[in-house]
């Protein structure tokens, strides 16, 4: 068990690519930490730093008190499960296990109990004797992270171990990484471009674009007060929705006006916009704040507008709706019972006080 800190942390792979820009992250014992963000954002390479797989150019990596810059990665006590388990085809699963222990010249006995415990945790006892062939995806995947178990490391590390599975499997597999991180108690850090991974797993969750890091935070932290209009938009599915507002009007009166629509200034936010010299905004609107206005929540402080609906995708226990209103495309996740139909307009309900706004220059968030 041990805390993880990247400090400074910059990797540089040549003059124009540096895949990891300045990282400072302090991961604590125990947490399961996701890195997300999109692909070639260097998430990857920072996993790699820490397990030495790849050299530091600057900064230092420490896991627990000791700086492992220039410790070998098997003496890093860290194990890591790859999106291509890398299983030994020729070994059977119980080999496959049990290699890198027996590397380590561990006694028979030892090996034995060690398998055979990880073997019960992840429930394929009955498969030790197949060879990885004889598996499906799902199996094999188990079967490597059997193998980083067994090793019984102080940080496991995850580089997209779900991406080869198909739909079912992977919500299910996540299901299993998140009671294995309980019962293991054990730091992980898990690496994904896929924002419901990082969502329904992490304790924490680290976004990061181009090399740097964007925001840490909790996954409802980071849903309800993104700190910049990428987290806000990488974050949630469908999407948030931006528009383009010009402020407007005074106190009571003042107004987002955007190309098609008028949305009141949230109360809590008048004096703050007050005291800003700006008149040009962007603002985030999620999908699931926006109603239909014939069944809109109960209670809520509404904005009506009207669209054109472009697509309406029923989902079972909600609509997905495309819409076009002006400038931009945007998508409303409405009850069930909506009657829109794509080519016809429809009535909206915005949910006022549910409103990001960025500063449009810098893209900073400022509620
Ligand atoms: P993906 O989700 O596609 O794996 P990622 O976020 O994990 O992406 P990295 O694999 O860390 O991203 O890559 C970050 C950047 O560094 C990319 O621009 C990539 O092309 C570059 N890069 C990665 N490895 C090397 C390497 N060995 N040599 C040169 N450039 C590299």
């Amino acid at each position: 068990m041990a805390s993880v800190r990247y400090d400074h942390v910059t990797k540089q792979f040549s003059e124009t690519v540096k895949a990891v820009n300045d990282l400072s992250l302090d991961i604590k014992d125990k947490e399961f930490l996701v890195l997300v963000g999109p692909s070639g954002c260097g998430k990857t390479t920072a996993l790699r730093l820490l397990a030495g797989l790849e050299d530091i150019t600057s900064g230092t990596i420490s896991i627990g008190e000791r700086v492992v810059n220039d410790i070998a990665p098997k003496d890093r006590d860290i194990a890591m499960v790859f999106q291509s388990y890398a299983l030994y085809p020729h070994m059977s699963v119980y080999d496959n296990m049990a290699f890198g222990l027996k590397l380590r010249k561990m006694s028979k006995s030892d090996i034995d109990k060690r398998v055979k415990e990880a073997a019960g945790i992840l429930g394929i006892v009955h498969l030790l004797d197949r060879k990885p062939k004889q598996l499906s995806g799902g199996q094999r995947q188990r079967v490597a992270v059997g193998r980083a178990i067994v090793r019984e490391p102080k940080v496991f590390l995850f580089d997209e171990p779900l991406s080869n599975l198909d739909a079912k499997l992977r919500v299910e597999t996540r299901a299993g990484i998140s009671k294995l991180h309980q019962r293991l108690g054990t730091t992980f850090i898990y690496v994904t471009h896929d924002q419901t991974e990082a969502m329904t797993m992490a304790s924490r969750i680290a976004v990061m674009k181009d090399g740097i890091l964007q925001q840490i935070g909790t996954p409802s932290e980071l849903y309800d007060h993104p700190g910049n209009m990428f987290v806000a938009g990488f974050i949630g599915s469908p999407s948030m929705n931006f528009f383009n507002a010009e402020l407007a009007g005074s106190d009571g009166s003042m107004v987002f006006n955007a190309v098609t629509f008028k949305l009141p200034v949230p109360s809590d936010s008048r004096e703050m916009l007050r005291s800003r010299s700006d008149e040009e905004y962007v603002i985030g609107i999620r999908p699931e704040d926006i109603y239909d206005a014939s069944y809109p929540a109960p209670g809520i402080e509404s904005a009506i507008m009207e669209a054109q609906v472009d697509v309406v995708e029923p989902m079972g226990s909600e609509i997905y709706l495309n819409l076009l209103s002006g400038e931009n495309p945007f998508v409303a996740r409405v009850d069930p019972r909506s009657r829109a139909t794509s080519g016809n307009s429809v009535g909206l309900a915005f949910d006022v006080n549910k409103v990001h706004v960025f500063d449009k220059k810098t893209e900073l968030a400022i509620r």
